[in-house]
């Protein structure tokens, strides 16, 4: 029995939501609280009657006072960050100010720089341990499943891990020419940032999309995809000892990679504000009004996703390899919960996370990213919730 609060009302919020009150023997009250209340209130009017006591509320996560009130007022033993990675400072210090638990998916990046680092969420590090709190990063898929993949392949797979791949596949189709499946802002700085991977303890850097290799999916088919930097890559690279070399790709279509081209050419992908009509906008907060939402794609994005990590390492003195991965798919999770299964995957680690942070197992005070914590029983729990994992002790290797 314990109450949790969700910030947010998008696709990911919408998941998670479905899932603790699924878990309702976990999440008995359950506040779901965002800028948009009426959001919250649709969910509230979905979920009633399952077991979990919900409430909702209007909240603008910018703004640590009223956050503070209102976790005050409520009273959670944990709050699970939803909203964008934007607010992850201002909900951070609204728990310790209110002293509760606190969990995202996403780590902190300033409005005005498109740059994913840890190092002003792990800057609150002590803050928590002397307040005995926990807080747990990057509880999605990618960052989240990647890492408790990482962490479960060498507590029990691997004596060294010297190489890892994560390759995310998004096999669905939504039928436009042009949509992303989560928020485009955050998709599209993503993309368009240039490219990094790890070798021998640093960061090499690339243009953006520059390496293109192709894979076969399961229950997908071959692939294009292409390297990105994804900020699991720098906690990984922390946490996982003795490794040498690590990437990280994403599959992309043909005519998604047209668009996004021709949009930065113009400019419209740009996060400079510039002056129009005597406002200030910034081209792609426009560009994000302008495309579908991605909360309306559930309908019509029908496929799978395939995601994963590749590892190389030793174990007795041998050299082997071992993947892990999920399949999920886009239909099936828009049955379940009415969110396309982006959403899916990431608001059911969501979940996850901060039940084994209720239940005591990830409970530890200070600030850790999954692969830090126990992996065993976030595995069994994604078994029993919906991200079933595969595993491949022969898999085809990315060169
Ligand atoms: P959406 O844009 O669909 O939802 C974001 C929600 O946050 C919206 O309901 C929005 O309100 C609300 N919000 C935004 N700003 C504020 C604010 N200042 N105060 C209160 N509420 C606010 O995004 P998603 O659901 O797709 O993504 C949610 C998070 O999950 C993001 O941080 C994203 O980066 C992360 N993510 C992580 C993945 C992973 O694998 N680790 C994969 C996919 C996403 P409103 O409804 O009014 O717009």
């Amino acid at each position: 029995m314990s109450r949790a609060m969700i910030i947010g009302a998008g696709g990911v919020a919408r998941v998670c939501a479905y899932k603790c009150v699924e878990n309702s023997e976990v999440f008995s009250h359950l506040m779901i609280a965002s800028r948009t209340k009426s959001k919250c209130d649709q969910l509230k009017s979905e979920l009633d009657g399952r077991g979990t006591e919900i409430e909702t509320a209007q909240v603008d996560a910018d703004n640590v006072p009223e956050l503070v009130e209102l976790i005050n007022q409520y009273k959670p033993e944990i709050v699970i960050n939803l909203a964008l990675p934007y607010q992850d400072l201002s909900i951070m210090d609204a728990c310790l100010e209110a002293g509760v638990n606190y969990l995202d998916t996403a780590n902190y990046e300033p409005l005005d720089t498109a740059k994913f680092e840890y190092k002003w969420q792990w800057a609150y590090r002590d803050r928590f341990r002397d307040a005995g709190l926990t807080a747990i990063l990057g509880s999605g898929f990618d960052p989240g499943v990647t890492g408790v993949y990482s962490a479960y392949a060498l507590k029990h797979e691997f004596d060294e891990i010297h190489e890892i791949d994560i390759l995310d596949c998004n096999g669905g189709d939504h039928g436009y020419p042009f949509a992303t499946n989560f928020n485009p802002e955050i998709n599209i700085r993503e993309v368009t940032a240039k490219g990094r991977y790890w070798v021998e303890g640093e960061f090499i850097e690339t243009e953006p999309l520059e390496i293109k290799r192709s894979y076969y999916f399961e229950e997908v088919g071959e692939r294009d995809m292409y390297l990105l930097y994804h900020e699991e890559l720098e906690s990984l690279a922390e946490n996982i000892t003795g490794i040498k070399k690590m990437r990280f790709f994403m599959t992309f279509g043909e005519s998604y990679l047209t668009h996004l081209k021709c949009l930065e050419n113009v400019g419209m992908t740009s996060i400079e504000p510039i002056e129009f009509e005597g406002q200030q906008i910034v081209p792609l907060q426009f560009l994000k009004a302008v495309l579908p939402d991605p909360a309306t794609l559930g309908p019509r994005t029908n496929g799978k996703t395939n995601i994963g990590c590749i590892f190389k390492g030793v174990k007795d003195g041998k050299e082997k390899t071992y993947r892990l991965y999920n399949i999920s798919d886009h239909q099936e999770a828009y049955k379940e919960t009415g969110a396309q299964a982006v959403s899916y995957t990431t608001g059911v680690p969501a979940m996850i996370g901060a039940s084994l942070v209720l239940q005591g197992q990830w409970r530890k005070a200070g600030v850790y990213n999954v692969e830090e914590l126990d992996p065993d029983p976030f595995m069994a729990g994604m078994n029993k919730f919906g991200l079933e994992y595969i595993e491949d002790r022969d898999p085809a290797l990315v060169p």
